[in-house]
């Protein structure tokens, strides 16, 4: 999404933090920020500002001053992922729990299983899994397995936070899925609850507050009409990944798992490893991904650091058993190109990766949320947070 929206014109910053907004008298025109790879403060100015930061909306509400009407609450789900064989099954399956729903998902040689459905208000940027958590989705799922999964089977666990609209109800899984749009002050628009689904949806209805405060002059919305990068031609090339497999002497079934990943954008996989052949070969512990995609996650997919890559740019870090240990200094060594790292980062790069892992297993051996959220929460950042919502931060 962000890369579409950057080929419109849209300018990205990863990994910089608002810390505060600009004022004129009441009206907000503009936000501060920190660049937090380099500490450099940014001053960006704007007719209109929008707070579309999910969970943690009501920390930037605080920036404003006053809590405002909206408040968001931070629901924690966990997934777990097992191989495939481990589940005797030809179709992925929903069932009922007390709560909500158990998803039972096919995915490549994995299951994925979940979710939890939990209030969580500790550590918002790396929620801990429990061993709760992770109990709670084998009871679950093992009432309708005939050979029942223990916590041996798990090859990978994911923590994710849901932005519930709060106030309607005392269980998260009751509160509303709807978003709202709302104008806390002059010049600021907040969009907050939905769901990832309705992403389009509530894009437009914030776009149109936007308009609204810019005094309109400003053509319809065309989301619904958009296709993100990679969607333009992508069923044609998947009726051709027979020719591009003889093309780019890799075996079909890795042309079909980079057109599911890249779609069209394929062509900037297969230039590159035109270029470098060695980026056709898959990754030495991480098989299903071949060493071009570490690097094009660098040069077109914003990646920074080489938890980026492990962890969101690929699921290697919840689809391996070591959860990416092995294949670190590998992916590191790739990333060291692109991002102009010397040996002492890449080093430091992989040390902070299995550091977290480290403290996301330990977190995984505990009973409870505070727990896990201790333990966790202790690991070092490569990238420190500004302090936003936390005390000491402005
Ligand atoms: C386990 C789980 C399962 C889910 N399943 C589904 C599903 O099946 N279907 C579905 O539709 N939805 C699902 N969702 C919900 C969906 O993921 C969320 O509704 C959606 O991600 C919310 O998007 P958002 O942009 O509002 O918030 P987020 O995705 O949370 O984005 C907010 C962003 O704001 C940034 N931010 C915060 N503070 C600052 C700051 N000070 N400066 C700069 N940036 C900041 C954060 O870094 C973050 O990137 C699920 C969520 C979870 C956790």
């Amino acid at each position: 999404m962000l890369r579409t929206a950057a080929g419109l014109g849209a300018r990205i910053a990863s990994r910089v933090q608002a810390v505060g907004f600009l004022r004129e008298g009441e009206h907000v025109v503009g936000a501060r920020a920190a660049d937090l790879e380099t500490g450099a403060p940014i001053h960006v100015r704007a007719r209109q500002v929008v707070n579309a930061a999910g969970v943690w909306t009501d920390d930037i509400q605080e920036m404003v001053g006053g809590r405002g009407q909206i408040h968001v609450r931070a629901s924690k789900g966990v997934h777990l992922v097992v191989p495939r064989d481990r589940i005797q099954a030809s179709s992925g399956m929903i069932l009922r729990t007390e709560k909500s729903v158990l998803f039972v998902i096919p995915w490549g040689r994995h299951w994925i299983i979940g979710t939890t459905d939990t209030d969580w208000d500790l550590d918002k940027e790396n929620p801990a899994a429990s061993r709760a958590d992770i109990d709670y989705v084998l009871d679950h799922v093992n009432q309708v397995l005939r050979t029942p999964l223990g916590r041996d089977d798990v090859e990978g666990v994911f923590a994710g936070l849901r932005p519930l609209l709060s106030g309607e109800s005392e269980e998260s899984s009751q509160l509303s899925r709807e978003h709202t749009v709302a104008h806390p002050v002059p010049g600021l628009v907040l969009i907050a609850g939905g769901k990832y689904t309705t992403y389009r949806v509530m894009a437009k209805d914030a776009v149109d507050a936007v308009a609204h405060g810019l005094g309109g002059g400003i053509p319809d919305s065309v989301t619904d009409r958009l296709p993100l990068v990679g969607a333009d031609g992508y069923a044609a090339l998947r009726n051709q990944r027979q020719a591009l497999a003889r093309g780019s002497g890799l075996h079909v079934s890795r042309v079909s798992h980079l057109l599911r990943r890249y779609g069209s954008s394929v062509h900037d996989l297969l230039t590159l490893i035109r270029e470098r052949p060695d980026l056709g070969r898959p990754l030495e512990a991480a098989e299903d991904y071949l060493r071009a995609e570490v690097v094009y996650a660098a040069l077109a997919e914003g990646a920074r650091h080489l938890e980026d890559v492990l962890s969101r740019r690929t699921r290697i870090s919840f689809e391996t058993w070591d959860r990416g240990i092995a294949v670190a200094e590998e992916a590191a060594e790739l990333l060291a190109v692109p991002l102009e790292w010397d040996e002492e980062q890449v080093k430091r790069e992989v040390e902070f990766y299995r550091k977290g892992i480290e403290a996301e297993r330990a977190a995984q051996e505990q009973d409870t949320d505070q727990e896990a959220d201790a333990i966790q929460h202790g690991a070092p950042e490569i990238v420190p947070e500004a302090g936003i919502g936390r005390p000491g931060g402005d």
